[in-house]
């Protein structure tokens, strides 16, 4: 079992070096792949630091490589590298600029791979499948770059994407890193927990992902972090703000617009119940429920008299949502 992993890991180490080989070395990968990084504002040194790469468009270049380099088809297929259907054998990715995924100590664990441009004929990113070395609720997109970063500045930034990071990372915000499309999980925080006790949980400015985002943030304060969150401009995200803005904009940006979590999410929830008391009503439970997760008391009760101010409730009423929500949860 230990032995078929680290064949894993010897196949994707493989393939990461294969595919930059491929971005900087054919006419092809530097055309298409390479400018692509470059428009996006990449500089050499970051598309370096990253690995990233590119996969030819073609139906078995690289499985067929692998194999003549005397890789077994078992564990190209057991990462996901290859596909084998009716006997013939398929890369999982064709035509696509390659982001390597990184364990905590810098092993391949995964790739993510972006179409070019914004077609609508195939998925923008697609991901190799979990395996016995990757498991994307365990993984953090950057954590192996950003971890140093993480325990000296003592705070995390959580963005959305792989672009988010790495243009963070140029600006010089090395302290950034994604759970790249998945739903945030305990164990994703555990892995940040570990190097600091402070996220702030960096929002795409498209609405969509705010109120999914929102749930996953309880999660952290359950294990008693403290949690900011900061939204970006409609049409931003941390990728295209960090581009368009200078690292000392986007400093003074990250600063005045962060916000505690639970007073954002209480004026949050104010601004949608307005005057309606029935939906006040639900929304003071829901932020009661998260309030609920914080694990120390103190920071609890400085919370919910917060919250009784900017929600404009008596703080009895907030101790007894909060008491009949402990008693249910036994
Ligand atoms: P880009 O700037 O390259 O267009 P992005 O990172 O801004 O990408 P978002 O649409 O904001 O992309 O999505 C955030 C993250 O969610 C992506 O970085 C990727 O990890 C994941 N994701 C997005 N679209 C898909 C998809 N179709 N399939 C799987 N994962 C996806
Ligand atoms: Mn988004
Ligand atoms: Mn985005
Ligand atoms: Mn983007």
């Amino acid at each position: 079992q230990a032995d078929e992993r680290e064949s894993m890991y010897l196949v994707s180490e493989y393939a990461s070096k294969y595919f930059q080989t491929q971005m900087h070395k054919t006419d092809e990968g530097q055309a298409i792949g390479l400018s692509y990084f470059k428009e996006r504002g990449f500089t050499s040194e970051t598309i370096k630091k990253f690995d990233l790469g590119y996969s030819p468009d073609e139906w078995d270049a690289f499985t067929k490589n692998a194999l003549g380099d005397g890789y077994k088809l078992e564990f190209l297929e057991k990462t996901g590298l290859t596909i084998v259907k009716d006997e013939k054998t398929f890369d999982r990715f064709k035509g696509r600029v390659m982001f390597p995924i990184q364990s905590m100590s810098g092993r391949v664990l995964g790739f993510g791979g972006r179409i070019l441009g914004n077609s609508k004929k195939a998925a923008k990113y697609l991901n190799s499948p979990e395996s016995d070395i990757y498991h994307k609720s365990k993984v953090l997109y950057g954590i192996y770059h950003a971890k140093q970063s993480i325990a000296k500045e003592d705070n995390c930034y959580l963005v959305e994407g792989y672009t988010d990071v790495i243009q963070f990372h140029q600006s010089g915000i090395e302290n950034t890193v994604s759970s790249s499309g998945t739903a945030l999980t305990s164990e994703q925080i555990r892995l940040i927990n570990r190097l600091t006790k402070n996220i702030t949980v960096l929002f795409d400015g498209d609405a969509a992902g705010t109120r999914a985002s929102m749930r996953g943030i309880d999660l952290i304060l359950e294990q008693g972090m403290n949690v900011k969150v900061c939204p970006f401009p409609e049409g931003e995200d941390p990728d295209s703000f960090a581009r368009s803005n200078s690292e000392a904009e986007l400093e003074e940006f990250l600063k005045e617009n962060s916000y505690d979590f639970i007073t954002y999410k209480a004026s949050l929830l104010m601004d949608e119940a307005k005057n309606d008391p029935v939906k006040k009503a639900d929304l003071i439970r829901d932020m009661v429920q998260s309030i609920a997760k914080i694990p120390d008391n103190i920071q609890k009760e400085v919370y919910l008299q917060e919250c009784s101010r900017i929600m404009d409730i008596s703080e009895d009423v907030l101790y007894a949502t909060l008491a009949q929500l402990e008693k249910k949860d036994g």
